[in-house]
């Protein structure tokens, strides 16, 4: 790899990195600030990286390091997928490896040796590993590019991806203060900005903060009845045959709906703290190495899952703020093509994750911001505009136009005035004597003829059956708004308990009006059909696209590599459009650099020869 010139200007640098951008990754040009990052780290400065997940992080420390003498090292929680991360950089011609507790001591002692012989371009650690004194000591002996500290939001005691070792990751920079160091994250939140800033020591660092929209994200969300046969329907009509995950809070719920899938034809691996290590690793390789597979999951399951093509995210639970479901859903579509975030929800999560934030013995602070956080996803799940501009306001980003790819844009719901029907449910708590759940309150509404209703003589209350105009599946839907908006809450001992708030009493006495979603919508099926195929090919190049691709899983397979680290769909996607027939040709395919062009180039113009257009 060329070596870093002391002489070059930073114009003269970055053009260099260009070239490389092009030769080694087959790109034409810099995204985001991936440009201004690189001269940063090239010019020996520090750089703090937010850039929403898919945006290209790993080429701002890649390419410097490639630029700079040196290795680039790489520190990284994520143990399971370094193979992979140092499989893809192999195919691309550069010289990389990992150190983590995986390794026999053999190879250790060989990646070790390779270190101090200055033959790596990359070297991929986990931290606990990093921060051993055998370690430093050995780069100390070595000649460092660059530190690159990824999911740098590890530091923050505040997210679920917390590691102990990263708070000590400080040592970098007291033991190598003239190694220019790149924290790089995917969370959005500000709190967690500055614990990165402060803990890693990187007040001397450029930020570069980029815009969080996802736009290939379609964010659709939906309170109607029937969540698993709205989500089977989803799959059968969005995504056949795509690759997904199906995020559920229980690991009972986990289990269960991976059966239910698996029975009605589609592979569904199960995923969740309670299996078995072995098992939790053997369903997250097959989820990257073949192609169609769903996962179903806890939250256990997703940080650093790399695999570019996750068509969707669907959720069958409420997340439990706006910072997990963007993090969640984000793992759909790194690869810039179109993908689904999908959720459904329900009564009974509004109710459940009230009492969680509740139940714990955390502080009243925790339990305040938990709720808070809580309200900011429910806002987003009862809004009727935009959900990328509440989404991204959220992050503190504007978004000047409504996106036009949200259920709120394609479909605008409707809204009524519930105003008079929330009375009836709010006095029915209240003469009751706000000392039941909804399901009682319900059956008062509607007036059900029931034992413990006459027990309680609550058949002789005047609110008895003064809601028959809507049935228990539309008071469960207001029953729910009402929640949501803090017109009802529930009881702090967990029984589910409904109580008026303060906020009650003005709708009560008629100071206020409430316009609500419509309670039922319209279902997707109902108007017309995307047909959305993700890469919009034509019938010949669809089949030509599929020709290619079972050339590449062959390739893969006889490697020990995911497909994607050969080749992403994307890339596929034009050669089915471009039908390149000579090497040259294949050379100006994006994502197609020289080694991957040497070592495959011949094998997929095969293909296209052999389906002529
Ligand atoms: P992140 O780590 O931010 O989630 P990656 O580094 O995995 O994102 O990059 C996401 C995808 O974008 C990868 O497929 C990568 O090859 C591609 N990519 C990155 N930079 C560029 C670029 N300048 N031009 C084209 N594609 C790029
Ligand atoms: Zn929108």
């Amino acid at each position: 790899m060329p070596a870093h010139d002391p002489q070059a200007t930073p114009a003269d640098e970055l053009s260099q990195a260009r070239r490389l951008l092009n030769r080694v990754f087959g790109y034409d040009d810099f995204r985001h600030h991936q440009g201004e990052i690189i001269s940063t780290l090239l010019a020996g400065g520090d750089a703090l990286v937010l850039m929403p997940t898919g945006g290209g992080k790993s080429l701002c420390y890649q390419l410097p390091a490639l630029l700079r003498e040196g290795v680039g090292v790489v520190v990284s929680p994520l143990i399971a997928l370094m193979q992979d991360q140092v499989d893809a950089l192999r195919q691309l011609g550069l010289r990389a490896a990992f150190l983590n507790s995986t390794l026999d001591a053999e190879t250790v002692h060989a990646t070790e040796q390779a270190l101090l012989r200055g033959e790596l371009d990359l070297l991929y650690v986990a931290p606990e590993r990093l921060l051993g004194e055998r370690m430093l000591s050995l780069l100390e002996r070595a000649r460092i590019a660059l530190f690159a500290i990824d999911e740098a939001h590890c530091v923050s005691q505040w997210g679920h991806d917390f590691r102990r070792e990263y708070q000590q990751l400080s040592v970098l920079h007291q033991r190598f203060p003239a190694v220019p160091r790149i924290a790089l994250t995917a969370t959005a939140d500000q709190r967690t900005r500055q614990e990165i800033i402060d803990q890693l020591q990187l007040q001397e660092a450029a930020v570069f903060v980029n815009s969080f929209d996802r736009p290939n994200i379609r964010y659709t969300i939906s309170d109607a009845p029937n969540p698993r046969e709205r989500l089977w329907r989803f799959l059968e009509q969005e995504h056949p045959r795509d690759a997904g995950i199906v995020y559920c809070l229980s690991r009972k719920k986990v289990e269960s709906v991976a059966e239910w899938l698996t029975a009605r034809g589609r592979e569904a691996l199960p995923y969740h703290a309670g299996l078995s290590d072995g098992l939790r690793r053997h369903h997250q390789q097959r989820f990257l190495r073949e192609e169609g597979l769903i996962v179903v999951a806890t939250i256990a399951f997703g940080m650093g899952i790399d695999k570019p093509d996750v068509r969707f995210v669907a959720h069958l639970n409420l997340p439990k703020s706006l910072e997990a479901y963007y993090q969640e859903t984000g793992r759909a579509g790194r690869d810039g093509l179109p993908a689904d975030a999908w959720l459904a929800y329900g009564l009974q999560d509004v109710i459940t994750l009230r009492q969680m934030t509740q139940d714990t013995d955390a502080t009243e602070d925790f339990k305040r911001s938990a709720h808070q956080k809580l309200e900011a996803m429910l806002g987003l799940c009862e809004l009727t505009s935009c959900r990328r501009q509440a989404l991204l306001a959220y992050f503190g980003e504007t978004l000047e136009a409504p996106c036009g790819n949200c259920d709120n844009c394609l479909q605008p719901p409707q809204t009524w005035d519930a105003t008079e029907a929330a009375r009836k449910a709010l006095s029915c708590v209240y003469r009751s004597g706000q000392r039941f759940g909804v399901n009682y309150v319900i059956e008062l509404l509607t007036g059900k003829d029931d034992e413990r209703i006459r027990r309680n003589g609550h058949h002789r209350l005047s609110t008895f059956g003064i809601g028959r105009e809507l049935n228990a599946v539309e008071w469960r839907v207001l029953f729910r708004q009402l929640l949501a908006q803090g017109y009802l809450d529930t009881d702090l001992e967990g029984h589910g308990t409904l109580r008026l708030t303060a906020r009650a009493r003005l709708l009560l006495r008629g100071e206020i009006e409430l316009h609500l979603r419509r309670l039922r919508r319209p279902e997707r099926g109902a108007r017309e059909r995307r047909g959305r195929t993700v890469l919009a090919l034509g019938e010949a190049e669809q089949a030509l696209f599929e020709a290619l691709r079972s050339r590449r899983r062959a390739l893969a397979e006889a490697q020990g590599v995911p497909p994607y680290i050969i080749f992403h769909d994307s890339t596929l996607a034009e050669m089915a459009q471009r039908r390149p027939t000579s090497l040259g040709e294949m050379a100006g395919i994006p994502g197609i650099g020289e080694t991957k062009l040497n070592r495959f180039g011949k094998a997929f113009i095969e293909v296209i020869r052999e389906h002529p257009g």
